[in-house]
């Protein structure tokens, strides 16, 4: 069996199928696999997992994908949803029993989420265990007899008229090598590192500063094209709404933890901040230069110091930090009119007085309170989320439903659950489609190999 990329999607897919006593060849054009897995929070969504029952959290796959319907607002495939969210937490626990991955589950109520189902290496703070996440599996990888060429990267699919999959054409080091196979799992993810594709699929992030793995160019895409396999949702992706700029330093919990509020340079609100940070990016590209200030109080910088992420960015001196409303305009050379009428206003939708113009509810707040803290943010592209159409065993489907004989996909090159659009993005379904699809794809991989086999 061979896979294409050595992100969550395709070590998870390794590992599964070397289980089912399958040969397995990783393909990876890095030298050292990262992926956009490697450069993630690393908060893996699972529900009806161990660690949720012993921290006595009670979810059930059925209200997972009742919220992963509800922020996608229902366009998004409601079988698919149920399937991803039922073996969401077996690949969770299958992480932690079996490859020993030690996560733990996070603290960070997320936007749609009704329950805590975030699993990640580090419970205590939010940020960089991506990185440690990807070196884990790719350790397990190895110790399972994966054989992993990195360096390597996928240039063209040798596929049969009925659309088998015979074998793969990659480049080493300038050279063209050719490796057969009895099934491909494509786990090369979506097309953040494709300027072109950006600006066809997504044109209202093109031009915006992508923060997702530049070698995922939409190379499933393009081969699910070539061969007419069902795609889907590409104009999906996940932004964010808090990227300092021009610092680059991403601050997605300023809007959510800190109940803080942005306005644009003109000193305006544009929109209610906490639906989530993905919807917040293309609607703060929207606004003059591209920029908007985030700003939070007294109470919001107390709920965000326990954060390790937040603590550097006070540190790097990327806030400017005022003790009233006219001190913070001057620093930021907001006009200190507009600035005073919009904190106005949202004292009186904190108080309940009036209703906020945006549909925000402001119930759990407090009256906001100097000092106060701004920084300068952008709008950025993280990971798209449309890709090749599969089913709940990670086949890759044609238009009319039927699937190709050997071909599987997964996390980043699969579609998601997103929906069409920025705002169907729920947090940490990214990587769970990436090791739940990843696990399936192994899975049905490795009978189809093994099937043909006897
Ligand atoms: C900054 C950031 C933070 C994120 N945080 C989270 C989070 O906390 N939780 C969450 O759920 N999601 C998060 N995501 C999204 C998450 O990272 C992705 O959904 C997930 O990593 C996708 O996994 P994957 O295995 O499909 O792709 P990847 O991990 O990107 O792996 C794909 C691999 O394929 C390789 N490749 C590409 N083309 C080829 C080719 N032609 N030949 C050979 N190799 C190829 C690439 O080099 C790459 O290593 C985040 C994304 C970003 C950018």
């Amino acid at each position: 069996m061979l896979v294409i990329g050595a992100g969550a999607c395709g070590l998870c897919a390794a590992l599964a199928a070397r289980e089912r006593g399958v040969e397995v060849t990783v393909l990876e054009r890095d030298r050292t696999p990262r992926g956009g897995t490697g450069i993630s929070g690393g908060e893996i969504a699972g529900a009806c997992t161990d660690i949720q029952r012993q921290r006595g959290i009670h979810d059930s796959p059925r209200l997972f994908a009742d919220e992963i319907l509800a922020k996608a607002r229902g366009e998004t495939d409601p079988g698919m949803a149920l399937a991803m969210a039922r073996a969401s937490g077996p690949t969770v626990n299958w992480l932690v029993r079996r490859h020993r991955i030690p996560l733990t589950l996070d603290h960070v109520p997320y936007p749609g989420q009704s329950v805590l189902r975030a699993h990640a290496l580090r419970s205590e703070t939010v940020g960089t265990s991506g990185a440690e996440f990807e070196q884990l599996l790719v350790k397990a990888a190895r110790d399972a007899g994966v054989s992993l060429i990195t360096g390597a990267t996928a240039v063209d699919l040798y596929v049969t008229s009925t659309g088998r999959v015979r074998g793969v054409a990659y480049k080493k080091k300038q050279r063209r090598h050719r490796i057969g196979c009895g099934a491909l799992v494509l786990a090369c993810s979506g097309f953040e590192g494709s300027a072109a594709m950006i600006r066809r699929h997504v044109p209202e992030m093109a031009g915006a500063p992508s923060f997702g793995h530049q070698g995922n160019k939409g190379d499933a895409i393009a081969w699910g094209e070539a061969l007419g396999a069902a795609i889907a949702d590409l104009g999906s992706y996940q932004g964010l709404g808090s990227v300092a700029w021009p610092s680059r330093i991403s601050m997605w919990m300023l809007c959510l933890v800190g109940g803080g509020f942005q306005v644009n340079t003109n000193g305006e609100r544009f929109s209610d901040e906490s639906r989530g940070y993905s919807e917040q990016a293309p609607d703060i590209r929207a606004q003059p230069g591209h920029i908007a200030w985030s700003i939070h109080d007294r109470h919001g910088h107390a709920a965000l110091l326990p954060f390790i992420r937040y603590r550097s960015a006070i540190d790097a001196g990327i806030f400017e930090k005022a003790s009233s409303v006219a001190a913070l305009a001057r620093a930021t050379k907001l006009p200190v009119e507009a600035l005073e009428r919009t904190v106005k206003e949202l004292g009186a939708a904190i108080d309940g007085k009036q209703k906020d113009p945006f549909g925000r509810d402001f119930s759990s707040h407090r009256r906001l309170k100097p000092p106060y803290y701004a920084v300068r943010v952008t709008g950025a592209l993280f990971h798209t989320q449309g890709g090749l159409v599969v089913d709940a065993k990670a086949r890759v489907l044609r238009p009319d439903g039927r699937p190709f004989p050997n071909l599987f996909a997964g996390g980043g090159a699969a579609r998601g659950l997103s929906g069409p659009a920025s705002w169907g993005y729920l947090s940490g379904v990214g990587l769970m489609m990436a090791t739940t699809l990843g696990r399936l794809a192994g899975k049905s991989a490795a009978s189809s190999v093994r099937g043909r086999g006897r």
